[in-house]
């Protein structure tokens, strides 16, 4: 059963890396290495490997692969940077972090029922060094400040000032931007010196909102 989950797993991989979406081999090494069904509710384990968001807990979603892909292609993550993610949601992404940078990973999560799941789901599959706080990541998390790279995986109205603050100069902020209900442009918002910054937009995206202080309100 496991197997054939992998075989599946596996034929995903080789099929993202065919379309140039996976581009690097340390993503397709991440990706090998941390299988997607390892992360979903035990009743869409078999759906694990279609390239679409699943259902998770508390009506949320984890994202597809292919979007995830995009994502840490952007981010061009190196061993041993300090790195935050917002929205937890399953712990899939940062697993999969955590394998691109081999040290701790800081991950917050909203909702204490996906903060649970999470927890559950990366210590099944071994991530101790992958840390889930419970909270509002609109804020950031400042005891660990400044990162090299900040990861959004919910859709903002604005990209929110207590990130960009948290950030190192030189330090990039991936996240989506645009409407609540599932329509946004990724930005990448690269953090310049004296307060200035520079914004890439990567095209449309579909997240579930990013609800909090400096998000959408509830
Ligand atoms: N990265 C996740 C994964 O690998 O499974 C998928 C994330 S899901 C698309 C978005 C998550 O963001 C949801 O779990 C949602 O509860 C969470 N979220 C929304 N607003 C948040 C906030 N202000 N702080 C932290 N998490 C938030």
């Amino acid at each position: 059963m496991e197997d054939e989950l992998y075989d599946k797993w596996e034929r995903l991989v080789k099929r993202l890396e065919l379309e140039r979406i996976i581009k690097s081999e340390r993503v397709r090494d991440a990706f090998l290495k941390v299988p997607r069904y390892k992360f979903v509710p035990e009743r869409y384990r078999d759906y694990a490997h279609v390239d679409e968001p699943l259902p998770i807990p508390a009506g949320q979603t984890i994202s597809a692969p292919h979007m995830v892909a995009i994502m840490l292609e952007l981010a061009g993550l190196e061993e041993g940077i300090n790195i935050l993610e917002i929205g937890t949601g399953s712990g899939w992404n940062a697993a999969l972090m955590y394998e691109l940078v081999k040290t701790d990973v800081y991950t917050i999560e909203r909702i204490p029922e996906l903060a649970e799941f999470a927890r559950r789901n990366l210590k099944g599959a071994g991530y101790d060094r992958v840390h889930v706080i419970l909270g509002d990541g609109t804020k950031g998390f400042p005891p660990k400040a400044p990162y090299d790279v900040i990861i959004v995986t919910a859709g903002a109205p604005k990209v929110p000032e207590p990130l960009v603050e948290q950030l190192k100069v030189g330090g990039k902020l991936l996240i989506p931007v645009g409407s609540y209900h599932l329509w946004q442009e990724l930005y990448e918002v690269i953090k310049l010196k004296g307060g200035k910054r520079r914004i890439i937009r990567h095209g449309g995206v579909a997240f579930v909102p990013l609800i909090g202080e400096h998000g959408w309100r509830e």
